[in-house]
């Protein structure tokens, strides 16, 4: 099977054997699952789905950031304990993603459970001479990464930009350089707060996934992915922190999801253009929403309308009327192997019903069980 690997720019053949060990970023609890994280976890699903096909076993492992400026800012918003909230938001995210059919991940590991495991490798990364301490914050020093750059491949000018959007807050003057990042930080008063040797704080963002990644997969991740919008700068920090640690490579292959806009705007929780998965599924099933996602090549930016779904909903009901039957089963097993192609499958389903053929065994293979519903 083939994937496009962001870090080489290519196409590349994985290389897996018995099992594959896949992380996935997870959700920040504090509000409600949208298209774009659908995309994302629909399309883990497929290659999780299309690896069992050929033998191979993935562990996935997808995090859950309890703790962070969102959901703390949230919980303080509402009144409520930061706990409390994630427990709310993440039986709502559970609730959805089961109605889209995706099965449950290995492990779902929470931030706040790794606290020994990021202090022991913020601690790593101070004696390793890869961070430094100002005022109780603690950062790492990219100019100790020499590869820092190799999985997004962004001139530093892209770069600052991207801190800036994305919470990297290059202004911070007590940064020896501005795309530093944060692993530790002082807490304020009404945060949690964990003691340390650089006195209360709290975890920064990038450094959980590579405390849970190594506490639940070891040293290398086969697989690891999310939305585009993480190639910078969260997937580069964590390549960085893990590799200083380490000396290895701690990602053989890094896979992103493009993402969802809603009149050519990507979806997002700060512009609040937000479609919600618990909202369609009240109208529309599961598969028809999985199908309306898949018609869309995973790595594309598209737009979530009411005519994609209704062409979706559409489909569904042509493929279940075809009856049972492998038509153009080859044709989409090797889609699927082909950087899960689902546009070139869902073509090929496509023809195989205007010739008559049935299909509803074939169309299994985008996780798509027409016979249950
Ligand atoms: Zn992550």
């Amino acid at each position: 099977m083939k994937i496009f690997d962001t870090a080489r720019e290519a196409m590349v053949d994985l290389d897996l054997h018995q099992v594959a060990r896949i992380y996935t970023c997870g959700i920040t609890p504090y509000d409600a699952a949208h298209m774009g994280h659908a995309a994302v976890y629909v399309t883990f699903d497929l290659l999780q789905r299309n690896l069992a096909r050929h033998n191979v076993v993935s562990t996935c492992v997808r995090n859950v950031t309890d703790v962070d400026d969102d959901i703390l800012r949230k919980a303080r918003s509402i009144g409520a304990n930061y706990l409390d909230l994630a427990a709310r938001e993440m039986a709502k995210f559970d609730r959805d993603m089961a109605g889209l059919g995706l099965s449950r991940p290995h492990a779902e590991p929470r931030a706040t459970s790794a606290i020994p495991e990021i202090l022991t490798m913020v601690g790593d990364l101070m004696d390793g001479g890869f961070a430094y301490e100002v005022d109780g914050w603690v950062y790492f020093e990219v100019a100790k990464a020499p590869n820092f750059g190799k999985v997004s491949h962004l001139p530093r000018d892209m770069m600052l930009e991207l801190a800036a959007e994305r919470g990297g807050n290059p202004g911070d003057l007590r940064k020896r350089d501005p795309l530093d990042f944060v692993l530790w930080q002082p807490s304020l008063p009404d945060e949690p707060a964990w003691e340390s040797r650089f006195g209360p704080g709290r975890p920064g963002w990038h450094i959980e996934c590579s405390a849970l990644a190594m506490r639940e997969l070891g040293p290398v991740v086969d697989i690891h992915g999310g939305g585009s919008d993480l190639i910078f700068p969260h997937h580069e920090c964590e390549a960085a922190q893990t590799e200083a640690i380490t000396g290895g490579e701690f990602v053989k292959h890094w896979m992103h999801v493009g993402m969802v806009c809603l009149d050519g705007v990507k979806m997002s929780k700060s512009l609040g253009n937000l479609v919600f998965v618990g909202d369609l599924l009240e109208h529309s099933t599961g598969e028809e929403i999985r199908l309306a996602i898949l018609s869309h090549h995973y790595r594309s930016t598209w737009d979530w309308s009411d005519a994609v779904l209704a062409s979706a909903e559409d489909r569904v009901r042509r493929w279940r009327d075809s009856g049972p039957g492998k038509g153009a089963f080859d044709e989409v097993s090797e889609a699927l192997d082909n950087d899960l192609d689902t546009p070139t499958a869902i073509a090929a389903i496509e023809r195989a019903v205007a010739e008559g053929y049935g299909v509803i065994d074939t169309v299994k293979l985008l996780g798509i069980d027409l016979e249950v519903s």
